[in-house]
């Protein structure tokens, strides 16, 4: 229901081999309870609501940003819909991606070693020029923290991902992380 909803909000067509307008298949990844669900809930509705554990399934969710060139990039993203429990996830889920959303969660370092995990699967199975991004969430919960943003940052500058450090809590970050996506999309994937 929520996948549906969400994409007739932003069901505008795309101009085909238009450079402006970029659209993009967007994988999610992490353990578990990181918050993946919570980041697209707050990108795309503007909210947050922990009670509400949405699963996209088989679907995915949409968004639009424009970005200041006036271009205007189409997120799809696709939630694992619980199946990071499974060792590997299945090809069709990285078919394609553009761009790979690797998230762990600040205060679990059992967490970010799984971040690690997925990145392997991601050079193994994916897309070699696709986009990575490292993203260490619930940042509000910096009192409890238990994976240093340096440690993070080193990690990610060794494999080449963008780093960054959001709260889907407090939306701090969220926006920003999908910008610098953006900004790192090679021009070829227009559609
Ligand atoms: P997923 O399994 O990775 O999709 O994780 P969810 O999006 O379902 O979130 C798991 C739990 O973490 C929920 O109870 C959320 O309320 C909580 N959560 C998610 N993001 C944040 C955040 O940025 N800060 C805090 N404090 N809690 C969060």
């Amino acid at each position: 229901k929520s996948a549906r909803q969400a994409s007739s909000l932003n069901s505008e067509p795309l101009a085909a081999n238009d450079p402006k307008h970029i659209r993009v298949k967007l994988v999610l990844l992490g353990d578990s309870g990181v918050g993946k669900s919570c980041i697209v809930l707050r990108f795309v509705r503007g909210q947050f609501d922990p009670t509400s554990k949405v699963t996209v399934g088989a679907s995915f969710l949409c968004q639009t940003i424009a970005l200041q060139n006036s271009t205007t990039v189409k997120f799809e993203i696709w939630d694992t819909a619980g199946q990071e429990r499974y060792a590997a996830l299945a090809p069709l889920y990285y078919r394609g991606a553009a761009v790979a959303v690797v998230v762990y969660d600040i205060t679990s370092p059992d967490s970010f070693h799984k971040a690690q995990y997925w990145v392997k699967e991601l050079q193994k199975h994916g897309s070699p020029d696709i986009v990575m991004a490292l993203v260490g969430n619930k940042a509000d919960l910096h009192e409890n923290r238990r994976v240093s943003a340096q440690e993070a940052e080193e990690y990610a500058e060794k494999i080449g991902m963008f780093f960054i450090e959001t709260s889907a809590k407090t939306a701090d970050n969220i926006n920003q992380l999908f910008e610098e996506i953006s900004k790192r999309l090679p021009q070829r994937q227009s559609s």
